[in-house]
């Protein structure tokens, strides 16, 4: 679908944009495919631009008070994660309308057909589409515009991102094509180490995700560590004991999840962590999974606790990154208004 997305990314400025929802507390899965990536690009040297979607969040219903809370608390572990504020531009959505305005001009060019092959719908709106709300299916066209509205050419998100940045660059090419125009880039998806997938801890085919209603079922950077510990030992698995090679976890998803999860916490590849523990058992295996992951997310989760102190600060942060991103945001949808014809007089 997406090979005709063909703009020329070189007139544009390198310039990465991800994001992620306030809609629950944040999962290994969230640190590892997106937080902990998001950390390591930021210090390549790329202007970052990251945000909390609230927008995207309220697809699905969110109590205010807890959105407000999980909005403050997303930040905080993306702090705590190592993403800087000076560095990096960070802030809620909804403080920048210019997403809502150009996710609007975007309904106008993404077409039904390729809304209808997105599988994240499919999975979120389940057998009950007719009540998902509008906006759940219009997502997509909402994350285009956040990316789109930057001119961003580089998305760092998990693997279940993928169809939406390829939905993003189509979008793109079309508005390029229809208004006879270079103006949008074709951002790419960056998804990359041995943790693009994070899974369930209780069903190794199913992503882990902070919206699942089994809380056994991921690991939460808030967890403490007896929590982590104890939801790592019920992790399901199979009674057999770790291959020494990658080929040996080819059926077994749920073991190839808790080696992956060792990999990327441990800056490992997966075979690495094979030539340490192939021929052990999971009496081994996740014991020291669990001292592994206890010791990566306790100084993010007692960073977050100690920023959660000082909301007004937090609030201050979002509110002096969407000021930098109101800065670049206004200029492109200015731009995106008049090549569509619209009239700006004033
Ligand atoms: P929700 O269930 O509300 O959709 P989520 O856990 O999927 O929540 P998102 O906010 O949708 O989180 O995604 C934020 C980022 O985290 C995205 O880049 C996404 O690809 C990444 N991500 C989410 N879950 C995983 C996972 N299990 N493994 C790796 N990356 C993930
Ligand atoms: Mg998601």
């Amino acid at each position: 679908m997406s090979d005709d997305a063909q703009t020329p990314n070189a007139n544009f400025k390198p310039r990465i944009f991800s994001g992620i929802q306030p809609s629950g507390g944040l999962t290994l899965g969230n640190y590892l495919g997106a937080l902990k990536r998001f950390a390591q690009k930021q210090d390549e040297g790329i202007e970052t631009i990251y945000c909390l979607v609230d927008l995207h969040a309220i697809t699905v219903w969110q109590d205010p008070e807890a959105l407000r809370r999980n909005t403050r608390e997303a930040a905080a572990a993306f702090i705590a994660s190592g993403v800087d504020p000076k560095r990096s531009i960070l802030f809620n959505q909804s403080q920048v309308s210019a997403h809502a305005e150009l996710a609007w001009l975007l309904n106008c060019v993404a077409r039904l057909g390729w809304m209808n092959r997105m599988t994240q719908f499919k999975d979120k709106a389940g057998k009950n589409a007719e009540k998902a709300s509008l906006g759940l299916y219009a997502y997509p066209a909402l994350m285009a515009a956040d990316i789109l509205l930057y001119h961003a050419t580089m998305v760092p998100v998990g693997e279940d991102q993928k169809q939406h940045v390829e939905l993003t660059r189509d979008i793109a090419a079309k508005f390029n094509h229809d208004f006879k125009t270079e103006f949008f880039p074709a951002p790419e998806p960056l998804i990359e180490g041995a943790a693009t997938r994070v899974m369930s801890l209780r069903d190794g085919t199913k992503k882990m995700s902070k919206s699942d209603p089994s809380d056994a079922s991921r690991i939460n950077l808030t967890d403490d560590a007896g929590t982590i510990a104890k939801k790592i030992r019920k992790a399901v698995t199979d009674p057999e004991p770790l291959p020494s090679e990658l080929d040996g976890l080819k059926d077994r998803p749920e073991a190839r999840n808790l080696v992956n999860i060792y990999a990327a916490l441990a800056d490992m590849t997966p075979a690495q962590v094979l030539g340490e523990f192939g021929g052990e058992g999971f009496g081994k295996f996740k014991p020291a999974l669990a001292e592994l992951a206890v010791a990566k997310l306790a100084p993010i989760s007692d960073e977050m606790t100690r920023l959660m102190n000082d909301p007004a600060e937090i609030d201050r942060i979002l509110g002096d990154g969407a000021n930098r991103a109101d800065e670049i945001a206004q200029p492109i949808l200015a731009r995106t208004l008049e090549i569509m014809g619209m009239i700006r007089s004033r």
